[in-house]
């Protein structure tokens, strides 16, 4: 596997593998985990060549936020890519990655200003010019990005129709834990009363995925059994309980007909979960 610190180092091993056929990549902010890996294990059965970045990005970070303590460990991360085949990785700073005096940047519109946009205002815009930097650093022909990350995959999947980025975007399924959590990086920083505490986001999805499935269910009556089941939590706060369209993220009302995805943010502590499902009604199968 070769690892890459500079821009150019990433571009003269790229101009080599290119031949062997497609490249595929994953981009990161490292810390890897399971959910990471099988978006690396669907980019080694889909690709001739494998190219992962591990970039913890500061322009996604507002000022309040985590980026400090971000988790990091680079060494077993590359251990990782390896054992998984991965042909090229790219890890480079944050001066490689930007110029002192960048002064451009990709600009997201209603997808990045709803829902987790109205927590963190500064999040999508960074998260679209950065991969949008790895998109012509790399100049992949595929890109894997999970799907418990909902709207930063809806947020790319809209940027790279707009722009007319010549890349196929993938969604992966969220891995989790037996007891249903998403892994995250941010796992690690739940204090013991915060993780027992923290599946109920999924339990709360499963309540949703039956009431859906079973018609009948309107956003409103959805909606309250989530939040009456969060209710109950020991701790954390609920930051927001969404449902909106799957594809537009438009809100919804009334009864639910067409497929609509579930967006769940929840604080414990300094540390926000995320989790979302996508459900349809019975009807629309
Ligand atoms: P991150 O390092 O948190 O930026 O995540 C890198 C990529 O891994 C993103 O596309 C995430 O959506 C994806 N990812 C993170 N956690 C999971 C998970 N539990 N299952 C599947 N994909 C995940």
């Amino acid at each position: 596997m070769l690892v890459c610190y500079t821009k150019h180092e990433l571009r003269n091993a790229l101009a080599g593998l290119r031949a062997k056929g497609a490249v595929g990549l994953v981009p990161t902010m490292g810390y890897l985990h399971a959910g990471h890996m099988a978006l690396v294990t669907r980019a080694r059965a889909e690709n001739e060549v494998v190219a992962a970045s591990i970039f913890v990005n500061p322009t996604q970070f507002g000022a309040n936020e985590d980026l400090s303590t971000y988790p990091r460990d680079i060494e077993q991360d590359l251990q990782k890519l390896r054992d998984a085949g991965v042909d090229v990785v790219f890890t480079p700073t944050v001066d490689e990655v930007y110029l002192p005096d960048a002064d451009t940047h990709v600009k997201t519109g209603y997808l990045s200003r709803v829902l987790i946009g109205r927590i963190r205002p500064v999040h999508f815009g960074g998260v679209a010019t950065v991969v949008t930097k790895l998109f012509n650093i790399f100049q992949p022909d595929r890109a894997y990005f999970g799907c418990k990350d909902y709207q930063q995959l809806t947020v790319i999947k809209k940027m790279v129709a707009d722009l007319d980025i010549p890349v196929k975007v993938i969604g992966v399924p969220t891995v989790r834990e037996a007891d249903g959590l998403a892994l995250s990086s941010r796992n690690v920083r739940l204090t013991p009363k915060n993780r027992a505490a923290a599946p109920v986001l999924c339990k709360s999805l499963d309540l949703a995925e039956v009431l859906v499935a079973g018609g009948g269910a309107t956003v409103h009556s959805v909606k309250k059994e989530i939040l009456d089941l969060l209710a109950g939590m020991p701790c954390g706060v609920v930051e927001s309980v969404d449902i909106r369209d799957a594809e537009t993220l438009a809100p919804m009302r009334g009864r639910i007909v067409s497929a609509v995805v579930i967006l769940l943010a929840v604080r414990f502590e300094s540390v926000l979960l995320i989790d979302q499902r996508v459900v349809t009604p019975p009807n629309n199968r």
